[in-house]
């Protein structure tokens, strides 16, 4: 397999504090890799560092991209991406190709097809301090992808986002992931579960769990039950009584699979039957994990 970056033991450390630890890790070509953590545990700082925007203190990034100037290489959208209210969308995806290197005739077309595959192909006249949330969002993300990069570095490119907004934009990222490494911080895991090949977990600015999703799942429990009620209350009164780790989601019920066998909750749920209208298994998902080995998010 490609790798595309190599991390090793980078660290950055404040004055008598490591925002990041030690991490290693390394991205193989074409695959996603979601970065977890809950806030302060370190991924906008790690992120900086590979975006080449913060010094680290120690430790090494290894680029085995193209061997070409970094700023071609790699596209990197801030979790605040700063905009210039008064520019227009395609004045401002031409600063971006700029600086990132790109220059000749055919910047104008290239920033005209990345605004439309972002969904803003009718916007590129308008001026940005007009935007909403949800297309600057979608700016931010075409002003990273404007040079084609080799490898996307994305802070918490969906969080300021609804969930159709979301939904568009995990759909381009999947897109972008066919072509483009893709390195992305979130803490939305429903996303992270839908587009990861590799998970980061960072707490306290260290790496404390890494591997494919499915590694990581089995690791922790490999799967769970999910029962479901007529109504969210009955499910709240059911995940409250349970005896095991249990967390109510809507009008389901999800329980690990490590605590408890099937026999066990068949029992529990034959004498506490209110409401129940299914009971099965189900995979662990990605906030039971999260969770367990980060604390609550
Ligand atoms: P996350 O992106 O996971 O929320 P950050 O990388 O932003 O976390 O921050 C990690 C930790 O580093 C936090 O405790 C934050 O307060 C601290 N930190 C970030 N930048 C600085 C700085 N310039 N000086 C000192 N501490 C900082």
């Amino acid at each position: 397999m490609n790798m595309v970056l190599e991390v090793s033991g980078l660290t950055k450390q404040y004055d008598g504090f490591r925002a990041v630890d030690g991490l290693t890790f390394s991205l193989a070509e074409h695959t996603a890799t979601a970065l977890i953590g809950p806030n302060g545990s370190g991924k906008t700082t790690t992120l900086s560092m590979l975006a080449g925007l913060l010094r680290q203190s120690s430790g090494s990034i290894r680029f085995s991209g193209t061997g070409k100037d970094p700023r071609s290489a790699i596209g990197f959208l801030p979790q605040y991406p700063n905009f210039f209210p008064w520019m227009t969308a395609t004045e401002y995806m031409e600063l971006a190709a700029g600086l990132s290197g790109m220059g000749g005739r055919d910047v104008r077309s290239e920033c005209e097809k990345t605004l439309g595959f972002v969904g803003l192909g009718d916007a590129g006249k308008k001026r940005i301090g007009g935007f909403s949330g949800g297309m600057k969002q979608r700016l931010g993300l075409a002003q990273a992808i404007i040079h084609r990069p080799a490898l996307l570095l994305l802070d918490e490119p969906v969080s300021a986002l609804d969930p159709a907004g979301r939904r568009e934009v995990m759909e381009m990222l999947k897109e972008l992931g066919e072509s483009t490494t893709i390195l992305y911080s979130t803490h939305i895991l429903n996303d992270a579960e839908e587009m990861t090949d590799q998970l980061l977990f960072l707490r306290g600015g260290k790496l404390i769990e890494k591997g494919p999703l499915r590694e990581v799942r089995e690791k922790h429990g490999g799967s769970g039950y999910r029962v479901l009620f007529s109504g969210q209350e009955a499910a709240e009164r059911f995940a409250d009584a349970v005896p095991w780790a249990a967390s109510a989601d809507g009008s389901a019920v999800m329980i690990s699979g490590e605590t408890v066998t099937m026999e066990e909750l068949l029992r529990f749920a034959s004498e506490h039957p209110a409401g129940i209208t299914d009971i099965g298994r189900t995979a662990v998902r990605l906030e039971e994990i999260f969770m367990k080995v980060v604390g609550k998010p």
